[in-house]
């Protein structure tokens, strides 16, 4: 948990991520889903026994910094998210987190949704 906050406090946004790679399938990751406006694929560092991240190909760097053009695809992120959770078959519940910036706890500059479960979620976050 210290190294995710860690990470998030020194990582800048910068042009290219690990997740543009992905998206672009530089990077071999086998997606759980892939449609014309995202993918999802498993964490590298799971936080709960399901731990998927939905990701846009449009390299949008973080939620603040999100415009009104993207409202739809944010939308349809939400709904591949459930989709997914659904898919892992997550039927008592799991959590969807969005980390915006440094204080949110992000590392990766580009935005993404993160759906855990398979376990129960504390709260507040830490
Ligand atoms: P955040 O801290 O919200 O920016 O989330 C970034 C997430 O990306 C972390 O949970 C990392 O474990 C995850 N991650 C980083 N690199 C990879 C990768 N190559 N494949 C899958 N997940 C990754």
């Amino acid at each position: 948990m210290a190294d995710e906050i860690a990470k998030a406090q020194v990582a800048k946004p910068s042009g290219d991520t690990i997740f543009g790679k992905i998206v672009r399938k530089e990077i071999a990751v086998k997606f759980v889903y892939e449609d014309d406006k995202c993918v999802a694929f498993p964490d590298a560092s799971p936080q709960a026994p399901t731990h998927i991240l939905v990701v846009p190909k449009k390299p949008i760097i973080r939620l603040s910094e999100a415009e009104e053009d993207d409202s739809a695809l944010l939308g349809h992120l939400m709904i591949v998210a459930k989709n997914c959770a659904k898919e892992a078959g997550l039927s008592k519940g799991y959590r969807i987190v969005i980390n915006d910036g440094p204080e949110g706890g992000q590392s990766v500059y580009h935005i993404h949704i993160h759906v855990l479960g398979g376990r129960a979620m504390a709260w507040p976050p830490g």
